[in-house]
């Protein structure tokens, strides 16, 4: 059923689904049409006025209607002129900024859904898909949904009956004159037949390459000491200009297409103009219509023209917005792969015993997430390809019973750092069952899980923010005094401490004013705060100098004490405390059990080990 709802949604138009999120802006949207329709409602009163005031002026010499009268009556069309001027200057102000609201509020509830969806989805999607590709969805895409509304529904309906109106008015003047001016009209509906598409296509491409250079643009900007180092500013200026100059060039293909449609919409508007007044002018001076009317006539021909010359330049808004909405909405349909159970269990990890039964893992499976590609508009097939692809997990067993010390030892790229995702759930395992007290991890609540979680990650992340914030970032309620533990457990206080602003200090974007260790130990404290019942330290003191990482080591040893706690590490000091030891080698468990065992066995731990001492 939920991929039949996924596929009715895709077929449905944009336009409409965009409509379901009007909901709750519906008294801007009530506004932005009254306003609309009162605009649209006194664009025919100035023709009726003119054409009036043209025929008391010209009107014979008349008794019945002395100069006096006519001047009454000029008066008073004067009045009416200036009556609607007030009613355009309530209209200029009440249509756009009641559309405005309308608009962006749309564009703000979209934009927190799609952020909403994005935290849902696993990090299968987020190391597939560049974040400049992510950002230009959620900033530059949904941006466009702001005009969709008004432009391609309000206008578009005002439009098409403001035609219909114009057409019957002129139809009741002058059929004669009325089907002169339309006989063109169909070689304008086949040159929109004809190039439409080709709109369409350029529109599409145009947002493809947007995305792409968000993309590039974001890793360029974060991989800037290496793009200096490397002396490579020339080569990335020269990729950079190439994407630009490409999204250019579809944007110069997307209006030419547009503006052409646009121009022969122009040519007929003139040719309509000019055959009103040469033939119009004909019957006029034969007397089958007075000058007055002649001239109501120009006037509601060219209200009739306004909604053909804006179909062109709505057109081509339209398609742009359009293009940009269907991403957005592609966004919101992936599926996540790690989803909160239907019937979440009532207790949360408690005791912090943790199973892994034949355990594999592969990055490449077929899930939704693995499927989109948001800088290329192709839908990756990777279902052939996950068959193949190799399992980074392989039916991996092992266990850690509660407050048990396990270690995780094996070479670079063995499948250590994978295995522990797989705990908090950052990915769901492919085949087998990871149990947590008994219970398999899918069956926890996602928040009742992670909260017995603490990680230390082999690469500390840091939020721009202060120190205090960053350390309180897994209790945002902690007292100052909780910090400052955490921080003094982590051997944290010393540097905090030497900073000026101290615990307050601001944190540069992505830390980059800490050096490594100091990133390390920020994020050491942060779990310390958290105090997770399952730990996990991922080489947590491995960008530590020799003297700092047995401060730190002390540390950790406090603070793992009482819960389970999974080290991969590669110094032999941390791996020799364990209670066991689990060697991993391509994604396999090779050998497993206590330090003095596996010496005994001699094999792949003995050679890591005689490895790591020869390094000592
Ligand atoms: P370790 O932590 O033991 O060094 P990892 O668990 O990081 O190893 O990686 C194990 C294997 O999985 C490696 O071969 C690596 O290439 C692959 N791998 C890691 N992360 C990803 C990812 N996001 N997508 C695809 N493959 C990955
Ligand atoms: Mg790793």
């Amino acid at each position: 059923p939920a991929s039949d709802v996924r596929a009715a949604q895709r077929t449905c138009s944009p336009l409409l689904r965009l409509l379901g999120y009007v909901g709750p802006h519906r008294n801007y949207a009530a506004l932005t049409v009254c306003f609309g329709v009162l605009g649209f409602a006194l664009s025919f009163v100035y023709p009726w006025i003119i054409g009036s005031a043209v025929d008391v002026i010209v009107a014979p010499p008349d008794p019945g209607f002395p100069l006096a009268a006519r001047v009454a009556a000029l008066l008073r069309l004067t009045e009416l002129a200036a009556l609607t001027a007030v009613g355009h200057a309530l209209v200029v102000y009440g249509r756009g900024h009641f559309n405005t609201c309308l608009g962006y509020g749309i564009v703000a509830d979209i934009r927190r859904e799609l952020f909403d969806h994005l935290q849902k989805l696993s990090l299968l999607f987020f190391t597939r898909e560049r974040t400049g590709a992510i950002l230009a969805r959620v900033v530059h895409d949904v941006h466009e949904a702001a005009s969709l509304i008004y432009m391609g529904l309000i206008v578009a309906a005002l439009d098409a009956v403001q035609l219909v109106i114009a057409v019957a008015l002129l139809l009741s003047i002058s059929w004669k004159l009325t089907l002169a001016c339309l006989v063109l009209f169909p070689f304008y509906g086949l040159v929109f037949a004809v190039m439409n598409p080709r709109v369409q296509r350029a529109s599409e491409r145009m947002h493809g390459q947007l995305t792409r250079i968000s993309g590039n643009l974001v890793e360029q900007l974060s991989g800037q000491a290496l793009v200096k180092t490397y002396t490579a500013e020339q080569r990335e200026a020269e990729r950079f200009a190439e994407e630009v100059a490409r999204h250019h060039g579809f944007v110069v293909a997307q209006s030419h297409e547009g503006h052409l449609v646009a121009s022969f919409g122009e040519v007929l508007v003139h040719i309509g103009t000019t055959l009103v007044v040469g033939y119009g002018g004909w019957l006029a001076l034969h007397g089958e219509m007075t000058a007055g009317t002649l001239t109501r006539f120009l006037g509601y021909l060219l209200i009739m023209f306004g909604p053909v010359r804006r179909f062109a330049e709505l057109n081509i808004v339209h398609q742009t917005s359009i293009s940009a909405i269907r991403r957005v909405f592609r966004v919101l349909e992936i599926q996540p792969s790690v989803v909160e159970p239907a019937r979440p269990h009532a207790v949360a990890p408690r005791r912090g015993h943790v199973r892994f039964e034949a355990v594999s893992f592969r990055y490449s499976q077929d899930s939704d997430e693995t499927r989109v590609r948001l800088d290329d508009d192709r839908e990756a097939g990777t279902a052939s390809a996950a068959d193949d692809a190799p399992c980074v997990l392989d039916r991996v067993t092992l266990e850690a019973c509660p407050g048990e010390l396990i270690a995780v030892v094996g070479p670079s790229g063995a499948g250590k750092t994978t295995l522990l995702s797989l705990l908090p759930r950052l990915y769901d395992v492919t085949s087998g069952r990871l149990l947590i007290d008994g219970i398999d991890v899918r069956d926890y609540s996602l928040t009742a899980l992670r909260a017995a979680i603490g990680i230390v990650q082999q690469e500390s992340f840091i939020f721009t923010g202060t120190v205090r914030e960053n350390i309180a970032y897994g209790r945002p309620g902690a007292t100052d005094e909780e910090v400052e533990a955490a921080a003094r457990a982590a051997h944290a206080h010393e540097f905090i401490t030497g900073f000026s602003d101290g615990y307050d200090t601001r944190l540069g974007e992505r830390g980059v004013n800490l050096s490594g260790g100091q990133r390390q130990r920020l994020s050491i404290a942060r779990a310390i705060l958290k105090d997770p019942r399952i730990l996990i330290l991922d080489e947590a003191t491995s960008s530590l100098d020799a003297e700092s990482e047995a401060i730190v080591q002390r540390a950790l040893e406090v603070l793992m004490r009482s819960r389970t706690c999974f080290v991969i590490a590669h110094r032999l000091s941390t791996i020799r405390k364990a209670d066991r030891i689990f060697v991993l080698d391509a994604g396999r468990v090779v050998e497993s059990g206590s330090h003095h065992e596996l010496l005994a066995r001699n094999g792949a731990y003995t050679r890591l080990v005689r490895h790591q001492a020869d390094v000592e």
